[in-house]
């Protein structure tokens, strides 16, 4: 495999998603994997993980300068969160589509943070916003050896190359 994000722009594109710590208390985690799983994108890795400091300041290494970043990488490792790799078709951007914008009070309803949440600190989701942090956010937080590339037998109904 080229690599752990998958063909950019193929079937078998990939990103990483993170149930983050307020939607696991909240008793969230099956209502946001299940908006994935319906739309149609293939789960291929899945794991808890409660992050340290350390490790959320890794993922958050581009907001090391913000003013909130304190706060985030405290919540961040506050417990733990739902790691995902997703495949398929556009995933990248279709993802950050179904979750919304950063502060869940200009996410339009219908998307995971509009319906699901009101404050940009709580705001229960986490998707990579490009390939390239795709590729780096899923090496971060899995091995290759805990993608697993299984095939689905229903593929033909969910696309179809015409
Ligand atoms: P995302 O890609 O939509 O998650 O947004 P960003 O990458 O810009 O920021 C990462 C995370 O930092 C967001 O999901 C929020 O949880 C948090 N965050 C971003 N902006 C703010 C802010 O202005 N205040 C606070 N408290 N948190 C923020
Ligand atoms: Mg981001």
């Amino acid at each position: 495999e080229a690599s752990l994000a998958g063909e950019e722009g193929g079937v078998t594109e990939r990103t990483f998603m993170a149930i983050k710590y307020d939607a696991v208390q909240r008793g969230l985690i099956s209502e946001i994997m299940g908006r994935m799983e319906k739309k149609g994108y293939k789960l291929v890795a899945l794991k808890m993980v409660w992050p340290t400091e350390e490790f959320a300041g890794k993922h958050y290494h581009d907001l090391k300068e913000r003013p909130f970043f304190g706060n985030l990488v405290k919540f961040m490792s506050s417990g733990p969160a739902v790691a995902m790799v997703w495949e398929g078709p556009g995933v990248i951007k279709m993802a950050r589509t179904i979750i919304g914008a950063t502060d869940p009070l200009k996410s339009n309803p219908g998307t995971i943070r509009g319906d699901l949440a009101t404050s940009v600190g709580r705001n229960v989701i986490h998707g990579s916003d490009a390939y390239s942090t795709a590729e780096e956010e899923i090496a971060l937080w899995f091995s290759p050896s805990e993608i697993h590339a299984w095939n689905r037998t229903n593929e033909d109904w969910i696309s179809s190359n015409n």
